[in-house]
């Protein structure tokens, strides 16, 4: 499997690129930056064959079957077509896009050119999460009543950046943490928020773009769900709750792109450690996304999970910025 990295960004070099190279006889052939000394410094300390400052170059002359697009989110979009249109497998960051609207366009196009389209949401490739999804799914802790989510962390120094100061970019928090909290509990849940209540602002980081968030998602089933993000908490865990009529999920530690974490089952019996894999979420996630190109199966998060983790996230911020109950918007999916 051959990529192209359209993006010379930090979650490539951190998480990707490994993880790319760990399976299936990952191979990077090229990657794309706006700005050629940034390119050909990434392209060497990363051993990238190829640089290019063109996308348009890179598809044609670049050898390669996927791209993996990690831009800053504005980026996404265009750059999805181009290559989708050049016949390339797309595996592209979350959020996919800024609008619903340019992110069907792109699950659409893919689907019409018959190329796979995914979403690297990793939190669905955890294994604490997959254990999580099991014991709800065989009825562990009954009806689902409400889960709560504790995503609140301290954004460090060297990726606070657009994140906190640029809306054009698809700065703030909501874009950022709110769409993996979002695939995350559709995930859990097998059901999609009908609507939210939400409220946002700055705590300290956030410049014109919201560094914190509170929202409740009302589910089809009944299920309540309260989650909550933020880049400014310095000394709290992250975590997942699930309540059910006959007992509770705890799982602490595991909104996190580590495979890390602890998880309690507490019932009628008493409290119970459940054991889970600690296999690296990139990995599994690329993993299937080579199988779903090789025609076996389907990608952890595909192009239309992304659109719903998207659209759940733009209906907290349109709740948040009216103070109104907000009915999410599938566009029909
Ligand atoms: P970065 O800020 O590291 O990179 C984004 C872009 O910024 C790059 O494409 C690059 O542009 C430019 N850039 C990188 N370094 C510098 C620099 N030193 N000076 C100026 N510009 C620079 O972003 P992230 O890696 O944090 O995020 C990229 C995407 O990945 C986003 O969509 C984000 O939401 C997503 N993400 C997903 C995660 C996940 O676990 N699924 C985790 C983290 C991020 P160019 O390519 O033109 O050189």
């Amino acid at each position: 499997m051959r990529w192209g990295l359209i993006g010379a960004s930090r979650i490539a070099s951190s998480f990707m690129i490994d993880a790319i190279r760990a399976v299936s006889d990952g191979e990077i052939t090229s990657v794309l930056s706006s700005d050629a000394d940034r390119g050909a410094h990434f392209a060497g300390e990363n051993e990238i064959p190829q640089a290019f400052t063109d996308l348009s170059d890179m598809l044609e002359s670049a050898e390669m079957d996927a791209v993996y697009i990690s831009t800053t989110n504005e980026k996404h979009h265009a750059q999805a077509l181009a290559a989708i249109a050049a016949g390339k497998h797309v595996l592209c960051e979350k959020p996919l896009a800024m609008s619903l609207t340019d992110a069907v366009e792109m699950v659409e196009a893919a689907k019409a050119k018959g190329v796979v389209f995914a979403t690297n949401h990793h939190l669905r490739n955890a294994g604490s999460h997959i254990a999580i999804r099991d014991l709800i799914a065989t009825g562990r802790i009954g009806d689902v009543l409400s889960a709560r989510v504790f995503h609140a962390v301290h954004l460090p120094e060297h990726l606070q950046g657009w994140r906190i100061n640029d809306a054009a970019a698809g700065g703030g928090v909501i874009p950022d943490i709110t769409v993996h909290d979002a695939d995350t509990i559709r995930f859990h849940l097998d059901e999609d928020p009908v609507s939210v209540v939400a409220k946002a602002g700055s705590s300290g980081m956030g410049e014109g773009v919201e560094d914190s968030v509170m929202s409740v998602w009302s589910m089809p089933s009944g299920t309540m769900v309260q989650s909550h993000e933020s880049f400014t908490h310095g000394f709290t865990g992250t975590g997942i709750e699930f309540h059910g009529t006959k007992g509770s999920i705890f799982a602490s530690n595991v909104m996190t792109q580590m495979p890390v974490g602890v998880i309690r089952l507490q019932d009628a019996s008493g409290s119970h450690e459940i054991s889970f894999s600690t296999h690296n979420l990139y990995e599994r996630s690329l993993g299937l996304f080579n199988k779903a190109v090789a025609g076996d199966g389907r990608p952890s998060a595909d192009g239309v999970d992304g659109i719903k983790s998207l659209a759940v996230a733009l209906a907290v911020r349109d709740a948040a910025l009216s103070g109104r109950e907000v009915q999410v918007n599938y566009e029909g999916y």
